[in-house]
């Protein structure tokens, strides 16, 4: 008899006294952790299921339930961590590539966290938000160098197309089969009120979605899913992805089971078919090719469009982003080892990549060096948590930022990395119907409402602590920047100097 060597992760612990064998707990749990022992008369847990999603706990009406980390200790020791001895269990037993969802969990620095911001005192005074007009407003593209005026005022030079944001927040691309059709449209009408806008991803955009599409980023990526002239008319921007912070180097896999009804219709693929995109797009090797293809882009819809080329931070970014930037592309989107996925392979999601807060200093550097920063502007995203982490990649050099994970957290999202899957509990990475019905796109969509002004309300603190009415003096000025406990080189690669200095 084979022996399984893994332990259960998580302990289900039901409080017998409290429990009322109501049954709650096994109909809202996917993964069948939860039944009713006819014989005992009593509620009993298959903990081996459990992947601390908290469903079970949020909703049980009389608090019976809690879930804890295992106890159980393996012989582990500084190199051999519990994690790493199961991995090798576990890839004994499939013989599989270990796949994870979610952004990199290891121990890496944080460096927003190493980071402090500055508040007038004394000169330059602060600026009351509640009182005074804050501009949160951005534009992203491509700015001319010069304008010109006619004699009455009115500005004469073309302008590149620009994506007008009301704050500088942006929804990243996450795609339909990947998170479920009521994520989508909890992410659409939130971007709509909120003057932003949310990303297709890779999987198309559903017809029903169209009516949002001034708010909608198109997606591009190497298996050209759900791609057609109409898609591409549609959006308000078009983005090409090179590559993804969670995978660098690597292409996309939905799996088949994901891939059902309208999710197959929209990615124009046969149902229960893997979506797999390819590493790298066929038809650039170069940043000829890539600006090729940005050119086809802009050719095929009437050069209305900003485009911007999203890649993952990886070491030599800088060189990266100064070729994109002589691309023709109007907005580059930089994403941080740190940014989530529906599925990755765990060992390049663990161990390939750089952090965001160290590509986008670097990158918004080298573009000012070249004189080129005019010619593109910078997303960042990959591991942007709060108001503060926004503030500091502005002041870093951002335009603007991609939250996904802080998004999907606003919609119920319990942080328990087995989206790839399929039985999100949430109804959110999901495409069960009876699991997606659980997620409402009225109560989605209020909430993300309410997560960016609540966010714009801190920006508008931040700033007008600063003594800075506009975002705009806030982009790039590292002067309210200072780091604490890093080195001399990171700090000099941020640019920001020590606190106290
Ligand atoms: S939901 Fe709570 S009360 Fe109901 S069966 Fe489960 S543990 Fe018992
Ligand atoms: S989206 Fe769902 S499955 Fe994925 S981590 Fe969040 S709760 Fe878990």
């Amino acid at each position: 008899m084979a022996i399984d060597f893994l332990y259960p992760e998580f302990e289900v612990v039901r409080d017998q006294s409290r429990c009322i064998a109501c049954r709650v707990c096994e109909r809202q749990c996917a993964n069948e952790v939860h039944s009713y022992d006819e014989d005992l008369k009593l509620m009993v847990s298959d903990e081996s299921r459990c992947v601390n999603c908290h469903r079970c706990v949020s909703l049980c009406p009389t608090r019976a339930l809690k879930i804890i980390k295992s106890p159980h200790t393996f012989r582990e020791n500084a190199n051999w961590t519990q994690d790493a001895i199961q991995e090798v269990y576990r890839q004994a037993n499939s013989g599989a590539v270990l796949l994870s969802s979610m952004g990199n969990p290891k121990q890496f620095p944080v460096y927003w966290d190493k980071i402090l911001i500055n508040a007038s005192q004394v000169t330059n005074p602060s600026i009351d938000p509640l009182r005074e007009p804050m501009e949160t407003r951005v534009f992203l593209g491509k700015k001319p160098t010069n304008i010109t005026r006619d004699q009455n005022g009115k500005i004469k030079t073309d302008l590149p197309p620009q994506l007008e944001l009301e704050l500088p927040i942006l929804f990243s691309a996450m795609s339909y089969g990947s998170i479920s059709y009521n994520a989508h449209e909890s992410l659409a009408r939130a971007a709509v009120e909120m003057g932003t806008y949310y990303n297709t991803g890779e999987g198309g955009l559903h017809k029903d979605f169209y009516k949002y599409g001034a708010h909608t980023i198109v997606q591009v990526a190497s298996g050209r899913f759900g791609v057609h002239k109409d898609y591409l008319e549609q959006g308000a921007a078009i983005e090409i992805k090179m590559g993804q912070g969670a995978k660098p180097g690597i292409g996309g896999h939905l799996p088949g089971t994901k891939i059902t009804g309208d999710v197959s219709a929209t990615r124009m693929i046969p149902e229960g078919t893997d979506a797999i995109s390819p590493a790298p797009h066929h038809d650039i090797y170069s940043i000829e090719d890539l600006r090729q293809l940005v050119y086809s882009l802009k050719e095929a819809t009437e050069y209305k469009k900003p485009i911007i080329v999203k890649v993952a931070a990886v070491h030599n970014i800088a060189a990266i982003a100064s070729g994109i930037a002589r691309s023709g592309a109007d907005i580059i989107a930089i994403d941080g080892f740190r940014g989530g996925t529906g599925a990755a392979p765990t060992r390049i999601r663990d161990n390939v990549g750089i952090p965001i807060e160290l590509a986008l200093a670097s990158v918004d550097q080298r573009l000012r060096e070249e004189g080129i920063r005019n010619e593109v502007s910078l997303i960042a995203g990959g591991s942007i948590r709060n108001s503060a982490d926004v503030v500091k990649a502005i002041a870093l050099g951002a335009d603007a930022v991609y939250i996904a994970t802080g998004a999907l957290l606003a919609l119920g999202c319990h942080l328990c990395r087995t989206c790839q899957t399929g039985k999100c509990n949430w109804g959110i990475a999901t495409q069960r119907p009876d699991l997606v019905k659980r997620l409402n796109p009225d109560i989605g969509c209020r909430r993300l409402i309410n997560l960016l002004t609540a966010w714009e309300h801190e920006i508008k603190e931040f700033m007008g602590g600063m003594g800075i009415n506009s975002i705009e003096s806030l982009k790039g000025n590292r002067l309210m920047l200072r780091g604490v406990g890093k080195k001399k080189k990171e700090l000099s690669i941020l640019g920001i100097a020590h606190a106290g200095e």
